[in-house]
């Protein structure tokens, strides 16, 4: 798949290597490789001489000595769900191979006891749910891309999704890590333990680290018990400026009980229900900004979700709503809430943020972000939705005009400066959930005080100083502005 413009190629005496390792089933070139190499959009793309399938960790583990040997850069890979263009190749980069862990995806093995599930990297998400399901317990992790993405993704990318409300993100549900190291060696900290105090909790370096630090091959994943029962509420909001209040409303109602809280904009229902004939309009009022709100636990949760929808309704902070009466309305509900992918239901230049705010900054922090997009180019759209119940909001702005066109352009690069110093203005940061990957490299470096920065370069330097893992992830070219020192 390499050619002469991708820059250096990867030695062939690697690639032979890889391959006599692994035999036939272990790698892909060609054709056959192409899905690995482009994100899930087809937004990014990079060349890779090979596309390797470890099915062990020793596999992964030698994959790693001959790579290293050879100078040969690695991609770790899991589902390629990933919104950043971190699990493919850079274009123009250093040689690399593509590690794909997808035959790596047993669950190794689960106890309803100890409240543990132990899965390799390469298991998707949906999988272990599934089986979590069948011992009477739930998996947390849970988001639209729950039939496709990976653990060792989501471990790697700190996922968050629809739980996080209730479970946290992804780090919270590690319990052990296994990883082949930058050197070829295996850390096995596979340990089940809630409590451990002996020193550097070393797991936490790897969670969220994007495959730049080591290749996460299995992992010890928490359990919770599974609610009895889960009922969802779909509700047009009726002040938006008090959005907030209805969310502080549903936690002192709902409590603990409160499982999700998700913010949706009319327009994206009707694109939903316009393109996926399957899903089922929750209620005929067109409202501008609606939310799923989402009850877990025992037989009490229906009356208490009636009560938050008559406290509400009474201090006008919603205006109808329709309570799911049967598990086929849930399932339409969260299916249109999986369908809302602005990416996948618009087309055109979009300019996205995954922002993370302080809760109670979101509805002020998009009018003005809506506010400063208007001031530098008037003719645009604005939409957002999210798991607002963590100060986590999606926003997307559609700029109208011709990308290529320098004024364009200029303009679309100045919107995303002044939203991005808006997040940071309210204490955010411009990547929530979904990692820094290759995309948001520059934007991370601008977001970070340079002490935060430098103490991750270092740690990336010490325990992969050739920048064999994942190069250009993350850390971004040498030369990206750093911020200012404090
Ligand atoms: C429709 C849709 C909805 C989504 N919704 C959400 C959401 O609500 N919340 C959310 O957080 N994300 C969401 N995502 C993003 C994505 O699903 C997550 O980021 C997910 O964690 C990626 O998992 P993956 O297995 O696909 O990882 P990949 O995309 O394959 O990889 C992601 C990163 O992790 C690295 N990596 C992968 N596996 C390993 C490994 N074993 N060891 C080391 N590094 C590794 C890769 O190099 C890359 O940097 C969504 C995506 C889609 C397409």
């Amino acid at each position: 798949m390499t050619t002469p413009s991708d820059g250096r190629a990867a030695p062939v005496a690697a690639v032979e290597e890889l391959k006599a390792l692994l035999g036939p089933r272990g790698w892909l070139e060609g054709d056959d490789a192409a899905p690995f190499v482009a994100d899930v959009f087809g937004h990014r793309r990079g060349p890779a001489a090979l596309v390797v399938r470890p099915a062990s960790t020793r596999e992964v583990a030698s994959v790693v000595t001959i790579c290293r040997r050879h100078g040969v850069a690695i991609v770790p890979q899991g589902g390629n769900t990933g919104l950043c263009g971190g699990a493919v190749p850079v274009a123009g980069g250093a040689p690399c191979i593509v590690l794909s862990l997808a035959r790596m995806n047993r669950i190794v093995s689960i106890d309803p006891l100890r409240f543990t599930v132990t899965a390799e990297a390469g298991c998707i998400v949906q999988t272990i749910q599934e089986a979590a399901a069948e011992v009477d317990r739930s998996f947390a992790l849970d988001w639209g891309a729950r039939g496709s993405a990976m653990l060792g993704g989501a471990i790697s990318t700190n996922a968050g999704g629809i739980n996080v409300l209730r479970f946290g993100n992804t780090r919270e549900q590690v319990l052990g890590l296994e990883v082949v190291l930058p050197d070829g060696r295996i850390w096995n900290g596979l340990r089940a333990l809630r409590k451990d105090s002996s020193g550097y909790d070393l797991k936490q370096l790897f969670i969220g680290a994007e495959g730049t630090l080591g290749i996460v091959t299995r992992a010890v994943m928490r359990l919770h018990p599974r609610a009895p029962r889960e009922q969802t509420m779909f509700a047009s909001v009726g002040d938006f400026g008090r959005l907030m209040e209805l969310f502080a409303l549903a936690r002192s109602v709902g409590d603990a009980h409160l499982s999700a809280f998700e913010l949706i904009p009319g327009r994206l229902i009707e694109l939903a229900l316009a393109r996926h004939r399957r899903l089922v309009r929750p209620i005929e009022t067109r409202a501008e900004w609606n939310v799923l709100v989402r009850f877990s636990g025992g037989d009490d949760i229906a009356d208490l979700l009636e009560r938050l929808f008559a406290e509400a309704f009474e201090r006008g902070l919603l205006t109808d709503a329709a309570l799911a009466g049967s598990l086929a309305q849930e399932r339409n509900l969260w299916e249109l809430r999986d369908e809302i992918t602005p990416m996948r239901l618009m087309t055109g230049k979009m300019l996205k943020w995954d922002a993370s705010l302080p809760i109670d900054c979101i509805v002020a922090f998009l009018t003005e972000a809506e506010a400063r997009a208007r001031a530098i180019h008037a003719d645009l759209e604005v939409i957002a939705f999210g798991h607002v119940g963590d100060g986590n909001l999606h926003l997307s702005i559609w700029p109208d005009g011709t990308p290529g066109d320098p004024v364009f352009d200029r303009r679309c690069e100045h919107i995303v400066r002044a939203v991005d110093e808006l997040v940071w203005a309210y204490g955010g940061s411009v990547s929530a959930e979904h990692g820094v990957g290759a995309d948001q490299c520059a934007r991370v470096r601008q977001q970070k005080p340079p002490i935060e920065f430098e103490m991750m370069a270092k740690i990336k330097a010490l325990l992969d100083p050739d920048a064999l893992l994942n190069p250009g992830k993350i850390f971004g070219p040498a030369s990206a502005p750093a911020r200012p020192a404090d």
